[in-house]
């Protein structure tokens, strides 16, 4: 393997105050590539010090910060997404080596994860409040919007660029200061990011990562401490609900991205290329890897068969390689540990009776790599029904009537994304309205798009990101009270 020209560049320190530093331990930690599990680079692993010197930068300049004209902070964005646009091909081959993604949906992730930053850079200058009369007409009420104050950022691994950014734009277009704790698997493209965000002009000590193998040390010594006033975690739910728990003493504001579970309704009159369309991107894009990925597939009886070999024909079709080879569709999982819980998810269905379209099995050599996967006639009882599965397996399940489509849909304490294909349509919004999700791809197989909310209900998490809420997260409501003369 070569390891590519921009991973070698990057400084792979903690970034305090402006400042890259290593660990006060001087501990560090290894980056290995998924497609050929080599390593990749050396990174500063930081302790609840390092952790603790970082707060210490972000509250420093917190009320400078706050202080700077929206038009600046927001073309500090506006740089910042321009540079991630002109390094695309750089950023991408980052993100390619850590996580696996192919070059393609790294390039895609690439424009996706700037659109945060030109979205914000424009928000940053919108930031309104209101004026109001009290019924007596005796006060006159001033309602104004401040930033919330120094916020703790963690991310996950699937989307080592758009994490980062949903939470660092509105962020810096809010005012807040920052401590930003990336996924330990893949924490180089973040720090690319704020090589960029630095020469995009961004001051000293507003933003400040710290990577780590402990993240539960690093980020405990943030949301212990009454300093930082916000959480915006995205991961998984158990680390959610643990971070609730501790956001709970310090009566921290939080904005939760958790797991999903997404149902994928297809009814018989639908279209059935759109939703063979839909399903590749739903289920296939990051390889599965993904919050919103299709996890339950239920297709009405009547097209459930032609369904399922005509998506089995599209996912068998994909190359599996080293997403860094021109041409490969499917990369490999993210890491060992990831392969195995398919590996098993799989056998276990097929023990309860699901029927192997195609895949079912790995191919042969290093890189956690799994073949692209379809099971038909999957009991609803198996795991792989109510697990998040994370990997390139679509399992499909048929039904018989819209009220028990619907009534399998909801079935679980997850509520991120749903996707429902039908042409009929008062079927389209009857549906949408009854599912229990924070997001509907009707007829389509994607949702998110940084001018819209992304967010989920019940156990996926609170808040939104993007659109005009995902600055809101960032804001405090202020009131001024002044009598009338
Ligand atoms: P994870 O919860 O294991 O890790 C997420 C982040 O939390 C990482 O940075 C990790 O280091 C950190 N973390 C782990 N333990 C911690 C602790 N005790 N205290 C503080 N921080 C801790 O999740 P993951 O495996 O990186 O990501 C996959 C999960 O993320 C999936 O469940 C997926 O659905 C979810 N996700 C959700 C969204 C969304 O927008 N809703 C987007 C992407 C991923």
């Amino acid at each position: 393997m070569t390891t590519p020209a921009a991973v070698s560049k990057l400084n792979t320190d903690l970034f305090i105050d402006g400042q890259w530093v290593p660990a006060r331990s001087g501990a560090t930690f290894d980056v290995v590539n998924p497609a050929t599990e080599e390593v990749l680079a050396v990174v500063a692993d930081g302790a609840a010090a390092d952790a603790t010197a970082a707060l210490d930068a972000a509250v420093a300049v917190q009320a400078e910060w706050a202080a700077t004209a929206p038009r600046e902070r927001g073309e500090i964005l506006r740089r910042a997404f321009e540079l991630i646009t002109e390094r695309a091909d750089e950023i991408a081959s980052i993100m390619t080596a850590e996580m696996g993604k192919p070059l393609a949906e790294a390039k895609g992730e690439v424009a996706y994860g700037a659109e945060f930053f030109r979205w914000f850079s424009e928000e940053a200058v919108r930031i309104s409040g209101d004026q109001l009369l009290a019924p007596d007409g005796k006060t006159r009420y001033f309602v104004q919007r401040q930033p919330v104050g120094p916020c703790v950022l963690v991310t996950p691994w699937n989307f080592p660029l758009a994490m980062g950014t949903r939470k660092i734009g509105p962020a810096v277009a809010a005012g807040c200061t920052m401590v930003f704790k990336p996924a330990e698997l893949t924490p180089l493209t973040s720090l690319a990011l704020v090589e960029i965000l630095a020469e995009a002009g961004l001051p000293d000590g507003v933003l400040n990562v710290v990577n780590t193998t402990d993240p539960g040390e690093v980020v405990t010594a943030w949301m212990t401490d009454p300093r930082a006033r916000k959480v915006s975690f995205t991961g998984s739910t158990p680390v959610g609900k643990h971070l609730l728990k501790q956001a709970a003493d310090n009566v921290m504001r939080t904005s939760m991205e958790l797991g999903g579970n997404a149902p994928f309704l297809v009814f018989d009159d639908a279209d059935l290329d759109v939703a063979i369309g839909g399903a590749m991107a739903a289920k296939m894009r990051n390889m599965g890897e993904a919050c919103v990925a299709a996890n339950r597939i239920y297709v009405q009886s009547g097209v459930a068969e032609e369904f399922s070999n005509r998506l089995a024909e599209k996912m068998g079709a994909l190359t599996v390689g080293d997403g860094a080879t021109e041409g490969v569709g499917v990369g490999p999982l993210i890491e060992q540990k990831a392969l195995d819980k398919v590996v098993q998810l799989v056998d276990d269905a097929v023990e309860g009776g699901a029927e192997v379209k195609v895949g079912g099995d790995r191919p042969a050599g290093d890189g956690f790599f799994y073949n692209p996967t379809v099971l038909s006639n999957v009991s609803s009882e198996s795991d792989l029904m109510s697990t998040e599965i994370f990997g390139p397996v679509a399992a499909v399940v048929p039904f018989d009537t819209e009220e028990e489509a619907i009534a399998l849909a909801n079935a679980t304490p997850f509520g991120l994304a749903g996707y429902l294909f039908t042409t009929d349509l008062n079927r389209a919004f009857r549906v949408s309205d009854a599912m229990e999700v924070g997001m509907v791809g009707l007829n389509t197989g994607i949702v998110s798009n940084p001018a819209a909310p992304f967010g989920g209900i019940k156990q996926s998490g609170l808040g939104r990101e993007g659109g005009s809420e995902g600055i809101d997260e960032f804001l405090e409501v202020k009131l001024i009270a002044m009598p009338q003369p």
